[in-house]
């Protein structure tokens, strides 16, 4: 693919998940200008760095070359201090994978969770450009989030804000539906992801009927009685979910992402149910369906980039 003019080739997005790596080049207006994906490699950690490192010549190459900046989103926690990443998918756990990218490619490469680069993006000429304090809530193969004041991410101590999906279930819902208390990947008890994840939603239907049936089954057909049970339910855990992000975080506007964001009418659905679980005197954030979707990845990445480059430069 080639470069289209006028528009500047200004940063480069690496969206790396389990299964693929997607590679975007992006102008100066955050146009995709080329991309191209591959396989995400499980073999080793040094042939990740290379499909990366080759990733990055090519777009490099597209664009003049120049040292364009790089920017990484990794499904996993990114320790904002030592760089180093917690991905149980990746084989890059455990390693600072942007600052050994930086030793192969020259000039800026920083790195930051999927769930960030997403809201990044999203906050960033998104459906949150509007909203000072916006927090990205994805709702898919597991529950993640992120929070961007002012158009930068909030990284905190740990870069743990927006792993929401690890707050414990709530205990009036768990008793009121005799819901089953299920052992989530972080070790713990009872976390959020455990029942309100696309999987957790199955789980739900397992619980609440007895029956077997998948997230993407009962998100086609809401209107059949099983499945509006089991939405039902499953909106009011959501929406819990979001009275506590209210509480600790307080956004004036969250955008939805991830597989069961694209469930119709989700965010009015949320928006109803949060009446009822959320204190009586807050005033609502707006809920909003995502405009970059799955390329938000890639686009907050670059992002990312593009923000470090103009801070070591200012
Ligand atoms: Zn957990």
């Amino acid at each position: 693919m080639s470069v289209s003019t006028p528009e500047r080739a200004a940063a480069i997005g690496l969206d790396v998940g389990g299964t693929k790596i997607e590679a975007t080049l992006f102008s100066d207006a955050m146009t995709a200008l080329a991309s191209r994906r591959r396989p995400t490699p499980s073999s080793s950690y040094a042939d990740l760095l290379a499909a990366l490192e080759e990733e990055v010549s090519w777009l490099r190459q597209q664009a003049g070359p120049v040292a364009l900046p790089v920017g990484i989103g990794v499904p996993g926690v990114v320790d904002p201090e030592s760089g180093v990443s917690l991905c149980a998918n990746l084989v890059a756990n455990g390693e600072a994978l942007a600052r050994d990218l930086a030793t192969r490619v020259t000039g800026t490469v920083v790195m930051a969770n999927d769930c960030k680069c997403f809201t990044l993006s999203e906050a960033n000429g998104g459906a949150g450009r509007n909203h000072a304090r916006v927090f990205g809530l994805i709702l898919g193969t597991g529950i993640g989030g992120g929070l961007c004041q002012d158009g930068q991410l909030v990284l905190g101590h740990n870069g743990l804000p927006g792993e929401i999906g690890h707050y414990g279930l709530p205990a009036q819902l768990m008793i009121q539906h005799d819901l089953p208390l299920v052992q989530c990947g972080c070790g713990r008890m009872g976390c959020t992801e455990t029942l309100i994840s696309g999987t957790g939603m199955a789980r739900l239907f397992q619980a609440l009927t007895g029956n077997t049936r998948s997230a993407p089954e009962i998100a086609a057909t809401p209107a059949d009685p099983d499945n509006a049970r089991v939405l039902e339910v499953w909106t009011a855990l959501a929406a819990d979910l979001i009275h506590a992000i209210q509480l600790h975080i307080d956004p004036d506007c969250i955008v939805l992402g991830g597989g069961l964001s694209n469930i119709d009418g989700l965010e009015i659905r949320l928006g109803k149910a949060l009446e009822r679980a959320a204190l009586p005197f807050v005033r609502p954030p707006a809920i909003l369906k995502p405009e970059f979707g799955d390329s938000s990845g890639g686009r907050g990445a670059a992002l990312l980039a593009l923000q470090a480059e103009e801070r070591v430069s200012a």
